[in-house]
């Protein structure tokens, strides 16, 4: 940047002193018809916008580099930067430029961040956008709160130290604001799970955190903070003050919507961490990182914006409250029961759009004449909600219907004001209906009167100058004007005054159209002047009515949530599940919510599943690869959680305990390609499962241990299942095909074998899909491998180097621990033969390869090392 200011151009100066306020961010200078940007914003704007990047004063040693755009591209361009994570800053002209003297006035009128979007443009329907403030006081305890501007959302909660990264990971905040630098850092170490969110660091000298209760008193307008909770929840208070400085000094002064605070807990809630989360893929698939294939895709039915993002919302956050949760599912058994009721609620539901984005404009004072209409169409749907939530008997909907208002007074009042199809702009007319204002259809009439005297001029005119070809036109330098082709130059009557000239005509003007034409431009300017007002006044009159408007989101939200589950369980036919309090879990005929759905020419295979806090505290399932085992998990997983949101679940019968937390891990090997650190992860997800699994806790381990050589995972996973069974006593599920385990079944009472079934039928693997009693065998790799047609030879070297591999692992000289040092520092070992015929069967030059090697010239050693060989082309 140049250094010595002095030399800049004045408006540059001026430009100065805006960007000092903001040097973090982006600032678009107003400059006529252009945005232009400077400095280094200018190589920032041009290399996320792709606009050229040009200079200043090109031919002096301090070239200033400039880039801009034409202002009526500001939407898409500041969308682009703010996507790409900047903050942007829009300084306007704020007079005429035509009547200032010297250097235009110019304001900052917005500063716009990833989390400060408005426009529902540019936002996704069924996410929320949060900022979230954080804050640490000194014992540790840290105030967690979120802001969805777009939708008015404002909660609160207070975290312990280990679940901030969780709950920032659940929450996946669009941008995190802090108040000391040190959070910076921890935040960094949150990636990159995180992502790239970004982080601004609220300036100590204009936040006193000891004015945070009188911020928020100001705020809501209230004596006292009791009824947010705030009094009780000191640190999260502070949390929830940054969050309103930080849009203070975004120049959100106007947010109305912003008009209620929630606090809650994260003990009221079955906690799902991000890692369970991601491996349930319950709203994120885990290949591509989209809604397909998750248990939201299938849930997800519901018609407006609202009910799917309290669905999402609810999916994170399914609850432990025994009676919330039955109040819901009663609700949810009536519109199941009543289908036709529902699904003609879904029909009222479908005019409905995004409401609250909608409410958020007008709270921000932003909505345009369409964005009124669009709230009158959705608040005249109340009274036939209303009407038809009647019908149903339970409480919760009986409560819904209680506090449904009626809006006709505000779609009325639209409805009479508000033109059938107005633009999109409010300082341009066309926008109040006929009728509506008095002076506003005289204008109206003096307007039309004259344009349709000036039309009329033309045949007037015609006749008296003899010129068949004379026209009226009008354009906006010189207004309306009389064209003379130039061959009747000579008819052109005296009072007649030249304007312009064109290559085959002329253009006049006469006092008496003139005269005309002012009256009609006249009242053009006052109408749209008028328009402005009357449209902004009535802007302003909803604004005041925002509180009351805003409670039928909340009808909308949960009426669509409710009914939806409602329809999901009739057309998928769930069944209610039921709740024990003694530990048992009983699942009978229950299926994978996702997978049931995807299979095209085999049905899906129900399974039962029990398990309770003695006897069958521990299920280990054994079986092939692809046998069906992780399905049969993660559908347990799955309706753990379903059930807890207050959802029927996929099974003909469901009992289960109230649990507080489900974890979901998965051996790593089944992603060598992610190289060693994989299996330390494992191993570090596992830690934190025998850390904070609790009695209560539903476990589903799959394939744990596999990250690692056969004998060194085996060990472990043993151990792991019997720390599981002696210290935290979760249910859990074990998926392995170490079939080793199922010896635990004699050795600890608690464990119970299960396997799931495969047939060999015509030299073919029958997958049977049964969850059966008792533990597989073998572990069927070599089997496999054979019905894959891996040629005998190699199966029967295989057979024998598996038997030499099993006695000499134990020993201490054994082959085996000379194999693990030789190979110590490549890719984390496993049962070698599992990978490589697991994933062998796309390549066949690898088995040809295979097939040619003379396993009885070469050592044991040599065919293994041959094999890892082989294992790496895979
Ligand atoms: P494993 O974990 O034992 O290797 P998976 O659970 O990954 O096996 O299942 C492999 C495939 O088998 C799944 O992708 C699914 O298509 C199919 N599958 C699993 N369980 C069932 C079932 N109960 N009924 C029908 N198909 C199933
Ligand atoms: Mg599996």
């Amino acid at each position: 940047m140049t250094k010595d200011r002095t030399k800049l151009t004045p408006m540059l100066q001026q430009y100065m002193e805006f960007k000092d306020q903001h040097p973090d961010k982006v600032l678009l200078f107003r400059m006529g018809d252009f945005y232009e940007t400077f400095f280094d914003d200018a190589v920032t704007a041009s290399k996320i916008l792709g606009i050229t990047l040009t200079s200043r004063d090109r031919k002096k040693e301090n070239a200033i580099p400039l880039a801009g755009f034409p202002h009526h591209s500001l939407k898409n361009y500041l969308h682009k930067l703010v996507k790409a994570g900047q903050k942007v800053v829009i300084c306007e002209q704020v007079e005429d430029p035509k009547q200032a003297k010297g250097i235009v006035k110019r304001d900052i009128v917005d500063i716009v961040t990833p989390g400060a979007i408005i426009d529902d443009q540019f936002l996704e329907n069924s996410n929320d956008n949060f900022l979230i403030a954080l804050y640490r006081n000194n014992k540790g305890l840290t105030g967690f709160a979120g802001v969805d501007i777009s939708t008015g959302k404002f909660m609160f909660t207070e975290l312990n130290q280990g679940q901030v990264k969780d709950e920032i990971l659940r929450i996946k905040p669009v941008e995190i604001i802090i108040l000391v630098h040190e959070f910076a850092e921890e935040i960094k170490s949150f990636s990159p799970e995180i992502g790239e969110i970004p982080v601004t660091v609220i300036d100590n000298l204009y936040f006193d955190i000891n004015d945070s209760e009188n911020r928020l008193k100001d705020f809501f307008g209230v004596e006292n903070l009791e009824a947010f909770r705030l009094n009780e929840h000191k640190t999260g208070a502070i949390a929830c003050a940054m969050c309103l400085e930080y849009l203070k000094s975004l120049k959100k002064n106007e947010i109305k919507h912003i008009n209620s605070l929630n606090y809650y807990s994260l003990d009221d809630f079955l906690i799902v961490d991000e890692i369970s989360r991601r491996n349930l893929e319950l709203v994120k698939s885990i290949r591509t990182n989209s809604r397909e294939g998750t248990l939201l895709s299938i849930l997800d039915k519901t018609r407006t914006p609202m009910g799917s993002r309290l669905l999402v919302e609810r999916i994170k956050y399914p609850h432990l409250d025994i009676n919330v949760i039955q109040h819901r599912l009663n609700a949810v058994a009536e519109c199941r029961e009543k289908i036709h009721i529902t699904e003609d609620i879904r029909l009222i539901l479908d005019k409905i759009g995004d409401l609250s984005r909608i409410i958020s404009k007008i709270g921000t004072l932003k909505a345009n004449p369409r964005d009124l209409l669009a709230l009158s169409t959705y608040l005249s749907t109340s009274p036939e909600l209303k009407l038809i939530l009647e019908d149903f008997e339970n409480p919760l909907f009986r409560y819904l219907a209680d506090n449904l208002e009626n809006y006709s007074e505000i779609t009325n009042l639209i409805e009479t004001s508000i033109q059938e199809n107005p633009p999109l702009t409010i300082t341009d007319g066309s926008i109040i209906s006929d009728g509506y204002n008095e002076e506003l259809d005289e204008l109206r009439s003096i307007s039309r009167q004259g344009k349709g005297w000036i039309a009329g001029l033309q045949q007037k005119e015609k006749e008296k100058t003899g010129i068949p070809s004379l026209k009226i036109g009008y354009n906006k330098v010189f207004g309306y004007y009389l064209e003379v082709t130039k061959t009747h130059k000579d008819k052109i009557p005296e009072h007649y005054i030249r304007k312009q000239t064109l290559v085959n005509s002329e253009r006049y003007v006469s006092p008496e159209l003139k005269e005309y034409e002012s009256k009609v431009l006249g009242a053009e300017e006052r109408i749209k002047n008028i328009e402005y007002e009357l449209f902004t006044e009535l802007r302003k009159k909803i604004y005041n009515k925002l509180e009351w408007i805003q409670k039928y989101v909340q009808i909308i939200a949960e009426t669509d949530f409710i009914t939806n589950l409602g329809y999901i369980a009739y057309h998928y036919n769930y069944c209610r599940p039921e709740f024990s309090s003694d530990g048992i879990l009983e699942l009978k005929d229950c299926r994978h919510p996702v997978i049931e759905t995807l299979l095209k020419e085999e049905d899906f295979i129900p399974n039962d599943a029990e398990l309770d806090n003695t006897k069958s505290l521990i299920a280990l399932i054994t079986g092939p690869n692809m046998a069906g085992k992780s399905t049969y998990l993660r559908q347990v997983g799955l309706i753990a959680i379903m059930a807890q949101m207050g959802s029927f679940v996929p099974a003909s019968s469901a009992v289960l305990p109230i649990f507080d937390q489900v974890f979901t891990r998965v051996g790593a090997s089944d992603n060598l390609a992610q190289g060693q650190s994989t299996f330390l992860v494992e191993m570090l997800e596992t830690a934190n499962i025998l850390h904070n699994a609790t009695p209560k806790s539903l476990v589903l381990l799959d394939e744990v241990g596999r990250g690692t050589s056969t004998f060194d995972g085996l060990s472990l996973a043993w151990s792991i299942v019997e720390h599981i069974a002696s210290k935290n006593k979760s249910k859990t599920l074990f998926a392995t095909h170490y079939h080793e385990l199922t010896e635990l079944e004699n050795v600890l009472s608690c464990v119970r074998n299960y396997n799931v079934s495969v047939k060999e039928w015509n030299d073919k693997m029958i997958f049977m899909r049964k969850i059966e009693k008792g533990g597989a065998d073998q572990s069927y790799g070599i089997q496999v491998a054979r019905l894959a047609g891996v040629p005998l030879k190699v199966i029967n070297r295989a057979k024998q180097i598996l038997r030499n591999l099993e006695e000499h692992e134990l020993s201490p000289q054994g082959l085996t621990a000379q194999l693990k040092k030789q190979l110590s520092g490549k890719s984390p070992q496993r049962d070698i033969f599992e990978v490589f015929i697991e994933k062998s069967e796309e390549k066949n030059e690898v088995l040809d390869e295979l097939a040619e090697i003379d396993v009885n010239a070469i050592t044991p050693m040599e065919a293994l090392q041959k094999l890892v060989e082989l294992q790496k082309k895979l």
